[in-house]
């Protein structure tokens, strides 16, 4: 640990919405097969940051049911809601969460708008740890991970982009974001 504090650029994982109502067949939003085939990819990702020491933070989507105010009410049906078993992380990712949650390098982080910056404290929890560098996994690349990585160009952070382990349920929106995050805001996409 104190090597990685003094040498190595500080780099964070930011494992986006890979969550049951996201991911599985029967999610209230699902991005189905693109999603699950991307689980092994997140998952070795996931493991590797975690062992080595980096600061991985799980952004999950979170709703209240039937709440008038929020924008997303009209524009997609209930997902994520609290409380609930949509709200699981996927497949064998959720045990890699599970066996690794009281580890001080694992951060799982409540959002309520696309990207994980909006109205989160991700911000803070990043400069303190003096992190530059942000890679990302998940779904749905075009919603968001893009929302995400479009935020974390504007803040000045480098991005990094697994393009095998990011999935939407729109495969011309998943294509059109990865050339986004490459040509537009100058994201490595690996
Ligand atoms: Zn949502």
């Amino acid at each position: 640990m104190g090597e990685l504090k003094m040498g190595i650029k500080k780099k964070a994982l930011i494992n986006i919405d890979y969550t049951h109502d996201f991911v599985a067949d029967d999610g209230a939003l699902s991005c189905k097969e693109p999603g699950q085939r991307i689980e092994s990819a997140i998952v070795s990702i996931t493991k590797e940051f975690i062992e080595s020491g980096h600061y991985v933070v799980f952004a999950v989507d979170v709703h209240d049911e039937g709440d008038e105010y929020h924008p997303e009410t009209k524009l997609f049906p209930p997902h994520n809601l609290r409380g609930t078993k949509g709200r699981d992380l996927f497949g064998s990712l959720n045990e890699i969460y599970q066996t690794n949650k009281h580890r001080d390098n694992v951060y799982y982080l409540d959002k309520t708008r696309y990207s994980a910056f909006s109205g989160t404290n991700l911000e803070s929890k990043l400069r303190e740890r003096e992190i530059a560098e942000l890679h990302l996994v998940g779904v749905c690349t075009d919603i968001c991970v893009l929302h995400t990585a479009v935020d974390a160009y504007n803040k000045g952070f480098k991005v990094i982009v697994y393009k095998d382990a990011v999935a939407s349920f729109n495969e011309a929106g998943h294509e059109w974001s990865l050339g986004h995050f490459e040509n537009v805001i100058g994201a490595e996409v690996r």
